[in-house]
């Protein structure tokens, strides 16, 4: 596997991998991989002739120092997973590669999606995400980005940034990789102390009761009476949504979206957590 840190080497790679014909699917990181990023990694392997992946915790997207400064770091650890899913090449830059002086992004038009739910709680996070995404896009020059369901709001937040922006690059939605007690694996998951862990399994406990209740109940009650759930496990719960897929909007009954979702964020021992759960 390549490894890199400079724009300009990743950008002579990519050429050359353009010019022999051979299609790129990137998958872009904050490293500390688990087997949910491997597994974006390995449908990238089996859809493509190229697979970068990235690894870089990025400043723009956190609204919070302490979580910044938190977020786990182990590149060796991240390197060895990539070579064992044949990743061609990881790149992981310094942030003045990412962001050179005078570089700045062109004004995007996420039409309200960066607003609710998480953009409530983490302001400037969704303009953050957005601007490494079409950054790191500019340097990959990939045909496909693959993309995590877990964070289903950065996933259309993303989409959306594709079609505003009309960038040549198919966005991939990946199914969300579970522990077996069904917590969504999380590089955050590393933070959590032995009981908190154990109490985690409440957040997928309680969407999937969302799931199986949601066609047979009223969805507003059933909604605070989750809050109500959450609320008796975590120290917060910063917000349980159940939203249309389409445009993330909270709804009031089952039958009108095509497709729907339950959202939430809680927080235990000072690790926030989010996940979310397909209902329709
Ligand atoms: P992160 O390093 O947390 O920024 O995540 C990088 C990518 O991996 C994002 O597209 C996430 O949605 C995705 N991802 C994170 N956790 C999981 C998971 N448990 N299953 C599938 N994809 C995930």
């Amino acid at each position: 596997m390549l490894f890199m840190k400079k724009a300009a080497a990743l950008k002579q790679q990519v050429e050359a991998w353009h010019a022999a014909g051979e299609r790129i699917g990137f998958v872009p990181t904050m490293g500390a991989l688990h087997r949910g990023h491997l597994s974006l990694v390995e449908r990238a392997r089996a859809e493509n002739d190229r697979v970068i992946c990235s690894v870089f915790v990025n400043p723009a997207q956190f609204n919070d120092a302490t979580d910044l400064e938190k977020y786990p770091r182990r590149l060796e650890e991240d390197a060895e997973m990539l070579d064992s899913v044949y990743c061609d090449l990881l790149f992981a830059p310094p942030v003045e590669e990412v962001y050179p002086e005078g570089w700045e992004p062109p004004v995007f038009d996420l039409k309200g999606l960066d607003q609710n739910m998480e953009g409530t709680y983490r302001p400037g996070h969704f303009a953050g995400v957005a601007k490494v995404i079409y950054r790191l896009l500019e340097l990959c020059q990939a045909q496909s980005i693959y993309m995590g369901k877990k964070d289903f709001q950065q996933l259309s937040v993303v989409r959306r940034l594709v079609e505003d922006q009309n960038l040549p690059v198919e966005v991939v939605g990946c199914t969300t990789f579970r522990e077996n007690d069904g917590l969504a694996m999380s590089s955050r998951n590393l933070r959590l102390s032995p009981e908190a862990r154990k109490t985690a399994v409440h957040i997928y406990k309680n969407l999937d009761f969302i799931r199986q209740q949601a066609p047979k109940q009223n969805l507003k009650q059933l909604r605070l009476k989750a809050i109500e759930d959450l609320k008796q496990y975590f120290d917060l719960v910063d917000y349980l949504e159940i939203v249309d897929a389409k445009d993330l909007q909270p709804i009031e009954d089952y039958e009108t979206p095509q497709e729907a979702l339950v959202c939430t964020a809680v927080h235990i021992d000072g690790v926030r957590l989010i996940d979310n759960i397909q209902i329709k």
